[in-house]
């Protein structure tokens, strides 16, 4: 197991010495993350999808009616089955046939969609303040779609539990600061 508490120790004392302060700036900046990547994709999306407008709209004119409507038409791709109250399988997990119901985004999706966008848009010089992904109007929608995907779907979203400290890190912590310091001096030396 890559969890073993040796690994883990020798992973942070190694990484420790090798970048002495902040690994950021090691990075090239032509390498992105995932999370950067798809959140410049999704940026350019919106962008295209605003000039797409008729008549188009410049980033200084977007406001969270244009966001809202932007979410409403990732729907037509969306792969997520969302059961309409009239559909025998309404609140079923796992529906034993198809049906005609139509495909969504799925709430999560536009959720993390939403804040790669809200961050995008202060990158790329808007101001906090005025921020459209930010809106209340867009909490509140990311709400309803939320709640109504769980009725119609049957599965919950569940508030992910914040992790306790477990008594294994606080010894790795213990362990890793007692292994740290009797090194230190015998380098002086
Ligand atoms: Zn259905």
């Amino acid at each position: 197991m890559n969890n073993s508490l040796p690994s883990i120790m020798s992973k942070n004392i190694t990484s420790q010495q090798d970048h002495p302060s902040s690994s950021n700036n090691n990075n090239p900046p032509h390498q992105l993350s995932r999370y950067e990547s798809q959140k410049r994709r999704d940026w350019n999306t919106f962008g295209q999808y605003l000039k797409n407008q008729r008549p188009p709209v410049s980033l200084s004119q977007c406001n969270c009616n244009h966001v809202l409507e932007f979410m409403r038409y990732l729907d037509q791709f969306g792969k997520t089955k969302v059961h309409m109250h009239g559909c025998v399988f309404f609140g079923q997990p796992d529906p034993p046939a198809p049906c005609t119901c139509p495909l969504r985004q799925a709430w999560g999706s536009l959720d993390a969609l939403i804040g790669r966008l809200r961050a995008a848009y202060e990158e790329h010089g808007g101001s906090a303040e005025t921020n459209p992904f930010g809106n209340g109007a867009i909490r509140i929608y990311l709400r309803e779609v939320k709640e109504s995907q769980s009725k119609a779907r049957g599965i919950p979203y569940k508030k992910k539990k914040k992790k306790k400290i477990s008594h294994n890190s606080v010894q790795d912590g213990n362990l890793n600061q007692i292994l740290k310091n009797p090194n230190q001096p015998s380098l002086l030396n």
